[in-house]
């Protein structure tokens, strides 16, 4: 059964302040589930979870994860400035990029994040644009073919990121030459997985690696990150993650890999951005229209803008209409936004209670690659951001855009008199 944290009257009484659409999070929750994985993966040596900024880039949540001892995994510029204005720096940053521009490692090298290079070529990169290597580097390892993907990320020889096993130990034994003292080993592999085992089999095929290369280079590492990609139970049958299971399987290979190998204590991280915070966020919206064709279609105030993943991977989202939980599903509807896009549809015959106009639905699991993947299409406006604080409050860490917004970059009054 999917939850929500506010009543209909609540909801109704929060809407006057600020209009739907709108994602809320819960910050209790995220803060309980940040300290169930902390708790299941201190099995492990020296663990840090670095959330994946990109899955909600919001600078309140940061702090929020921050202080329940969490890192940042950044990917850009925007990303890495977010951390730094929020205080997070130096070494609980994990700078993962890739096709990174020169800019990137130059604010990625002041800040002191630990630099994980996605190609061999990038240390000579990083070296041009910065004018040396740090004392610290990870690099990304695509095993291609010997590893299984996932769906949602596809098969790793068809991916774009890291390096090749060839490539790996070439550049490692180059960066040792270079001086380099202290080394990482990173992968990411599956996404949105949530089968404990895949989880388990990535730290060893990283386990065995680290062996390998203090066998072939004397190379000793200092950590090993094994991605994000923990999966959500997105669909209501569906049963989400144990992570004490995958701490004990990830322990298990370390005690069987690492430790025999003389390579204890070896750090052991990850950088989940969805199991983080995707339960914790809902997208709230109101329906607005009703229309009878081919299909029943219900509009609703929300859009793709507000969140793409139904429209763009023909992702479920669970959706409950509030007051009605409990009400019989007699309807089958397609939930819809208002964008000139035919993708733009939340739910495709669904079967749910009536819906009337006005009443209140809650899209559920928006908390990560929500609010963060919107984009002004139709130019449709990105909505603000709600917290629900532990003592019951609810405040707005990002307000909804507006045509301002929009509009900022355009010169209207030059535009209005341009032959
Ligand atoms: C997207 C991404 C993550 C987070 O993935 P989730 O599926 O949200 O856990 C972590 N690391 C890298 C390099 C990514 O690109």
């Amino acid at each position: 059964m999917k939850t929500f944290p506010l009543t209909l009257n609540q909801i109704q009484t929060l809407a006057t302040q600020f209009p739907t659409p709108f994602h809320l999070y819960d910050e209790t929750a995220i803060r309980d589930n940040a300290r169930r994985l902390t708790r299941a993966f201190s099995i492990l040596p020296d663990f840090r979870e670095f959330f994946a900024v990109k899955a909600t880039p919001n600078p309140f949540l940061l702090r929020i994860l921050a202080s329940e001892g969490f890192g940042a995994d950044c990917s850009s510029l925007a990303e890495l400035r977010l951390c730094e204005a929020v205080g997070i720096t130096g070494e609980r940053i994990m700078f993962t990029s890739n096709e990174t521009p020169d800019e990137e490692f130059r604010v990625a090298r002041d800040l002191g994040a630990i630099i994980n290079l996605d190609d061999i070529t990038h240390m000579d990169a990083l070296i041009a644009a910065t004018g040396s290597l740090p004392k610290t580097l990870c690099f990304r390892y695509n095993p291609g073919p010997l590893k299984a993907g996932n769906a949602i990320i596809g098969k790793p020889e068809e991916a774009k990121y890291g390096l090749t096993r060839e490539q790996l130990f070439e550049a490692y034994a180059r960066a040792r030459d270079l001086d380099v003292q202290t080394f990482g080993l990173h992968t990411m592999v599956v996404s949105n997985e949530l089968d404990e085992q895949y989880h388990i089999e990535t730290a060893r095929m990283l386990f065995e690696l680290a062996v390998e290369l203090h066998q072939r280079l004397g190379i000793r590492l200092s950590f090993v990150n094994t991605g994000g990609g923990i999966g959500i139970p997105y669909r209501p049958e569906q049963k989400g993650v144990d992570y004490d299971t995958i701490a004990r399987g990830v322990r298990q290979q370390y005690d069987a890999i690492i430790v025999p190998a003389g390579l204890d204590p070896l750090s052991c991280n990850m950088e989940c951005g969805r199991a983080i915070t995707g339960p914790y966020g809902w997208l709230v919206t109101r329906a607005i229209r009703r229309k009878e064709t081919y299909r029943s279609y219900i509009g609703v105030d929300a859009s793709m803008a507000n969140l793409m993943r139904p429209g763009i991977y023909g992702a479920y989202h669970h959706i409950t209409v509030l007051g009605k939980e409990t009400a019989p599903a007699t309807r089958t509807y397609d939930i819809v936004g208002s964008l000139c896009e035919n993708s733009d549809k939340f739910a495709i015959q669904r079967q749910l209670p009536e819906i009337e106009m006005g009443d209140w639905l809650v899209i559920h699991d928006t908390g990560a690659h929500g609010h963060a993947m919107g984009y002004n299409y139709n130019g449709k406006l990105r909505s603000a951001e709600l917290l629900l604080r532990p003592d019951g409050t609810v405040v707005q860490i990002r307000r909804a855009e507006t045509l301002a917004d929009l509009f900022a970059t355009l010169d209207l009054k030059a535009a209005a008199t341009f032959q």
